[in-house]
């Protein structure tokens, strides 16, 4: 018990099968109950969103039979933030026998994600991963491929295999045109109705089941309620609660977090990714900062100068005196530690008055020796696209001079509890893809998203679901229910409520400001100090948004600034849970780094006596105290150890 929260009851997944952990997954499909194909076409699900996880959960589903209603506020569902990822997607298919086994994925994930996963999820994660590579392949995914035609691979972060595949600097691109044509394939078939241009604003919820959900047509401004016998949350990460990160602009957690106020409980919140190889900020005019994938990791080495105060220009500083840092204290791993650890060693580093670029904030990623082992010519052919986007921005040339990278928030590990099937503490809602806390504890390992987005939607969710759906159709629902009826007035009057304060501040300087205590706060290092102050800065900016906001125009229209006041004021409420999260867990794992729990050389110190366990969130209205429910995890196979990348 605390001033800031309630302890709840725990909480346990009770879906996940005990027994030999490799036949978990094969036991709890054959247990689930079936829908025969007859059935299926009398069942409606919706689906919100349609990155990698919503479009492959879409296509999947409607290619089983289902009738699924597609939802997305991009103007194309292939225009979902899934589209930016670049470097790779990881698969235990040992192409490269170097040692890769499904159990080696299975270990370095959960290792990677320092023992806060559940090793279940991560096990059957594993699993999974070989059929995805070829369920694309078949879908045309243009993988690259070695000399003699096989697929290639890359190494990412936290692992000592070359694991990764990849599409040039394109694989989340390429790999959402296939889920987008399986998709349209379906629309053309009638069995998805896809809704672009909607953005879900509410969910609807009759007798304890999720059965609808509330949107409003960004065009028209037209609210409309839309009615189901399944809802699957596919609507992606919220690191954009940070204002800055590599996240697409619209990315936002008003989807998760309508049913978190639903009773969908929230898990992990604080784990954050923050990713080290982003292009620097270049000043306060920017609105998103640029990722420089990992898959640079593989041939550029991370360098600052030895000396704090070396202003002389890369070219000028002798070998001896650079300080190839991750190499240095880091020898097994190397360059390629993963992204938690990099990231803090970059700020060390900098806060070590040796950081590079304007105001110090930046370290070296240098091509040279790869450029001079392996020619241009081979370094332009893996990562020509990413080179030219890095001088596009910065107006230098990475083939010359290094590139100059600093840490930015990229990836929320936190998101809505799901249990093995991926349902919701809110049966009848499933969530997908980033928008669960599933699978990569408190950091996730590079080229995992997205195997995890399409692990989900393609082969866990469609055959979960089923156990759900088997029981319907559900009672037949009229738009006249009551609490339909109270769900759509509760958007039109929240939407009403930020059009009549006519304030004199925009949405983005409020995001912008609540992004800057994120960031000093609850950003790369913690503190008690700091959390307890972040909250109650949140308090304080939350309280003047709802007195001083300003939102020009009408509801009835396109309006942009209507649809950032609704993601702004959940992300307002995220971030105190954030942080609130981020207080009550007073130990370092992975992307949470508590300053008071380190190791004499400065490493994350687990506690893992106290903290072992998923930190899952009941909703209280901004004037309560949120309740914790702990879901203890156990580790059968993996036990947890220091984790060292030495
Ligand atoms: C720059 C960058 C590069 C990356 N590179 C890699 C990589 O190389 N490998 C890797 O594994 N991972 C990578 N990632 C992470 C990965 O891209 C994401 O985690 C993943 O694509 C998320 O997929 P998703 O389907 O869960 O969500 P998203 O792709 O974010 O899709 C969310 C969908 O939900 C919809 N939506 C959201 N809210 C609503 C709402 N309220 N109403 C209606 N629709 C809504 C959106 O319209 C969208 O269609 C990268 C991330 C970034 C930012």
């Amino acid at each position: 018990m605390s001033d800031l929260w309630n302890d709840g009851d725990p909480i346990a997944d009770t879906a996940a099968p005990d027994g030999p952990i490799e036949t978990r997954w094969e036991r709890r499909k054959f247990g689930a109950k079936l829908v025969n194909p007859a059935n299926r076409r009398k069942l409606t699900v919706i689906v919100v969103g349609t990155g990698l996880a919503g479009g492959a959960a879409a296509a999947t589903l409607a290619e089983a039979g289902y009738h699924v209603k597609s939802y997305c506020y991009q103007d194309s569902p292939r225009r979902a933030h899934s589209i930016a990822a670049q470097g790779g997607i990881n698969a235990a298919k040992n192409y490269r026998n170097d040692g890769d086994s499904i159990y080696r994925l299975f270990y370095d994930t959960v290792k990677g994600g320092d023992f806060r996963a559940r090793e279940s999820n991560v096990y059957r994660l594993a699993q999974v991963s070989v059929n995805i590579i070829d369920q694309c392949v078949a879908q045309g995914v243009p993988f690259a491929r070695e000399y003699g035609g096989l697929l290639d691979n890359r190494s990412f972060g936290g692992t000592q295999v070359s694991r990764t595949f990849y599409a040039r600097g394109q694989t989340g691109q390429q790999l959402l045109l296939g889920a987008y044509q399986a998709m349209e394939r379906q629309i053309g078939l009638g069995n998805i109705e896809m809704n672009a241009r909607h953005e879900m604003l509410e969910l609807i919820v009759v007798d304890g089941k999720a059965r609808g959900i509330v949107v409003r047509d960004l065009v028209s401004g037209e609210i409309t309620t839309e009615l189901a016998d399944a809802v699957v949350l596919a609507s992606g990460g919220y690191g954009n609660v940070f204002f800055l990160s590599t996240n697409a602009k619209g990315c936002n957690v008003t989807a998760s977090w309508r049913a978190h106020r639903k009773g969908a409980l929230f898990a992990n919140p604080c784990y954050t990714q923050i990713h080290p190889t982003c292009i620097p900020e270049s000043g306060t005019h920017q609105s998103k900062l640029t990722l420089m994938s990992e898959s640079l990791r593989n041939d550029g080495r991370v360098w600052v100068p030895a000396r704090a105060g070396d202003h002389r220009a890369p070219g000028d500083i002798p070998e001896d005196e650079r300080d190839y840092y991750l190499e240095r204290i880091y020898p097994s791993f190397g360059n390629l530690v993963p992204r938690d650890i990099a990231s803090r060693a970059a700020k060390n580093v900098c806060d070590e008055g040796r950081g590079v670029g304007p105001g110090g904030l930046g370290v070296y990623l240098d091509f040279a020796d790869a450029i001079g082992r392996l020619g241009r010519p081979a370094v332009e052919a893996k990562y020509g696209n990413l080179f030219e986007m890095y001088q596009r921005i910065t107006g230098e040339d990475p083939y010359l001079a290094p590139m100059r990278i600093y840490p930015a928030v990229h990836y929320t590990m936190g998101g809505l509890w799901v249990d093995y099937d991926l349902q919701s503490t809110i049966p009848g809602l499933f969530v997908v893809g980033e928008a669960n806390f599933s699978d990569h504890g408190a950091n996730r390992l590079g080229a995992s998203a997205l195997m995890q987005g399409l692990a989900d939607g393609y082969f866990v969710l469609p055959a979960t679901i089923g156990n759900y759906l088997a029981a319907g159709p559900f009672e037949k629902l009229r738009d006249d229910h009551p609490a339909v009826v109270d769900a759509r007035a509760s958007v039109r009057k929240r939407l009403d409520r930020f059009l009549e304060i006519d304030g004199d501040r925009t949405v983005d300087s409020f995001h912008r400001e609540l992004g800057h205590v994120m960031w000093e706060y609850c950003g790369m290092e913690r503190t008690e100090e700091g959390l307890t102050k972040a909250i109650g800065l949140i308090r304080g900016l939350r309280d003047e948004f709802w007195q001083r906001v300003k939102v020009p125009g009408v509801g009835e229209q396109l309006n942009q600034n209507l649809e950032k006041a609704g993601r702004v004021a959940d992300f307002f409420e995220l971030a105190e849970l954030m942080c609130i999260d981020a207080l009550h867990r007073a130990e370092s794992a992975g992307g949470h780094f508590r300053a008071e729990s380190q190791t004499p050389d400065g490493e994350a110190l687990r506690h893992d006596d106290r903290f072992s366990y998923v930190a899952a969130w009941e909703y209280a209205d901004p004037d309560g105290k949120p309740t914790l429910h702990k879901e203890a995890l156990d580790f059968e196979y993996v036990h947890p150890s220091t984790r060292s990348y030495k």
